[in-house]
This record gives structure tokens, C-alpha cells and sequence, in this order.
């Protein structure tokens, strides 16, 4: 038993050392794992801050992105209204203001204003193959009107177109020799005229002839109510009208779009502000 003794107190050595050393190692890879933790938790931390401060950096570029847009947009937007804006002041330098201008016993047109275009009317839509006149510009739509309305069973004439100045006064000279003072009734004085514009017609039929003064109790009238205003045409001098009296066979042009917003409105021209009518004059041609 004796003879034991060293050998366990050897082996009780080598078990201590052992512990030890084990302990030890333990005790090692612990504080490694611990100061590994802190690293990635600190580590974790930076990235997140890295990756905080570049979703900041992104949500500022896309602002001021959005913002060079937004200023980008305007400015095409302020360069097409100043185009259009362009477009517009030259379409209405083009067009005559005098062709919206109302006339009549009140508001007088310059003794020498001349229409900028005037065509000779084709016999065939001339009372009588006579010699009548109108604005060029706005013969084709005049023409469609005829044309149409012949479509429809219904024959117009025109006993009178455009009026010179000179012609008006001439006419009225004449009328006056006939009817005396009785011609103020039917004819306007030189200068008073929408015929001096050469936008205006005077129509007849062929049943009715010289007799055009009656023409408000034929079915041409009552064509003329119902679609001249698609046409651009209205009745200057409806009954009842303040500005001069009643004239069912004299028609003037004044453009699609006025003449449609009358017809929806249930106004006539000289109803409206000349200031009014001013803002149709860049879409008298339309
Ligand atoms: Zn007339």
C-alpha cells in the first residue's frame, strides 16, 4: 500500500497541473470570445451609423433631384407660354380688328378703309348675275354655306355684297331719289355700313327677287336662323335691336366661335361689349 503513495500523489500532481492549465485556457478563449463581441457590437454600430448617413445622402439627392425637376418643368412650361403667348400676338396682328368692330347709326368705319382681300362672287350665287363682291378670306365659308343650304332645298342669293365707301354713298344718293327720306329705312349711310367691311351679304331668292325686304317670311330665313351661326354668320339687326332697324336679309361674318356662343346664348352681336367681342378676334379665321 505504501509503495502507492508516490505514485498517487504524482497523479494528483498531474491532475492539478492539468486543471490548471485547462482553467487557464478556458479562461483565455473566454476573454477572447468576449473582446470579439464587443468588436462586432461596435462594428454593427458603425455600419449602421455608415448606413443611416447614406440613406440621408440619398433622400437629400432625391430632393434636390425632384426640386431641378420641378424647376427644369417650370421653365419649359414659362418657355411654351411665352411661344404660345408669341404665336397668339401674331395670329391677332394678322387679323383686322376693324372685322369685329360694330357699325351702325352709332359707330362709324373710316371712309377709306378697304377690305385686305375681296373676290368677285361667281354668278351663279349673284342676284341676277350681277356684279357683287366679298372679303377672299372668308368666301369659302360663305360658299359652303350656299352650298349647303342649296343640300337642303334651299336657294340663296346674294342681291348684295361688298360696299365701297364711295358705292355706299352712291347707293344711298340713289334710294334717296326714289324713296325720298322713306330710303333711311332700308339704307345705311356711307360709312355706317357692315358692307364697306366686305364681310357682310344681303340675300334674296330667286322667288323673292327685289323683294328681298320679305325674306323673313320664306323657309331661306328660317334655314339661314338655324345654321348660318355654324358658318361663322349672323343677323346683324334682328327685331327690336336699338342699333338700327330690323334687316332679316343682311348677314355678316364674324367667325365660327362668336357667332356659335350667340347662338348658344340666345345674344345677338350688338348686344355684347365691343370688349366683349374683342377676345373672338384671334379666332376669326378658326
Ligand atoms: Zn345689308
Amino acid at each position: 500500500m505504501p509503495k502507492l503513495l508516490p505514485f498517487a500523489i504524482g497523479a494528483l500532481a498531474v491532475a492539478l497541473i492539468l486543471s490548471g492549465y485547462l482553467g487557464y485556457q478556458w479562461r483565455t478563449t473566454f476573454t477572447a470570445l468576449e473582446s470579439t463581441k464587443a468588436e462586432l457590437a461596435s462594428t454593427t454600430s458603425a455600419s449602421q451609423i455608415a448606413l443611416k448617413n447614406a440613406a440621408q445622402d440619398n433622400a437629400q439627392l432625391a430632393e434636390a433631384l425632384a426640386e431641378q425637376k420641378r424647376v427644369n418643368d417650370e421653365f419649359g412650361g414659362k418657355i411654351a407660354d411665352i411661344s404660345g403667348t408669341v404665336g397668339k400676338l401674331d395670329k391677332l396682328a394678322k387679323t383686322d380688328p376693324e372685322l369685329l368692330q360694330k357699325y351702325s347709326k352709332v359707330y362709324f368705319l373710316n371712309e377709306n378703309y378697304i377690305p385686305e382681300s375681296l373676290i368677285k362672287i361667281p354668278e351663279e350665287w349673284s342676284y341676277g348675275a350681277q356684279e357683287e363682291y366679298f372679303h377672299g378670306k372668308i368666301w369659302p365659308e360663305l360658299l359652303d354655306m350656299l352650298k349647303d343650304a342649296k343640300e337642303d332645298g334651299v336657294d340663296l342669293e346674294i342681291i348684295s355684297g361688298y360696299r365701297s365707301f364711295g358705292k355706299q354713298a352712291q347707293l344711298k344718293a340713289s334710294y334717296k331719289v326714289i324713296y325720298g327720306a322713306g330710303a333711311n329705312a332700308f339704307s345705311a349711310d356711307q360709312g355706317y355700313s357692315e358692307h364697306q367691311l366686305g364681310t357682310a351679304v344681303d340675300f334674296t331668292t330667286p322667288a323673292l327677287g327685289q323683294n328681298f325686304t320679305a325674306i323673313d317670311t320664306t323657309e331661306a330665313y328660317a334655314w339661314l336662323t338655324d345654321h348660318a351661326h355654324r358658318y361663322g354668320f349672323i343677323l346683324s339687326y334682328p327685331k327690336g335691336n336699338t342699333y338700327y332697324q330690323y334687316e332679316p336679309w343682311h348677314w355678316r361674318y364674324v367667325g365660327r366661335d362668336l357667332a356659335e356662343d350667340l347662338d348658344d346664348d340666345g345674344k345677338y352681336f350688338y348686344d355684347l361689349d365691343q370688349r366683349k367681342i374683342d377676345e373672338y378676334l384671334i379666332s376669326f379665321y378658326d
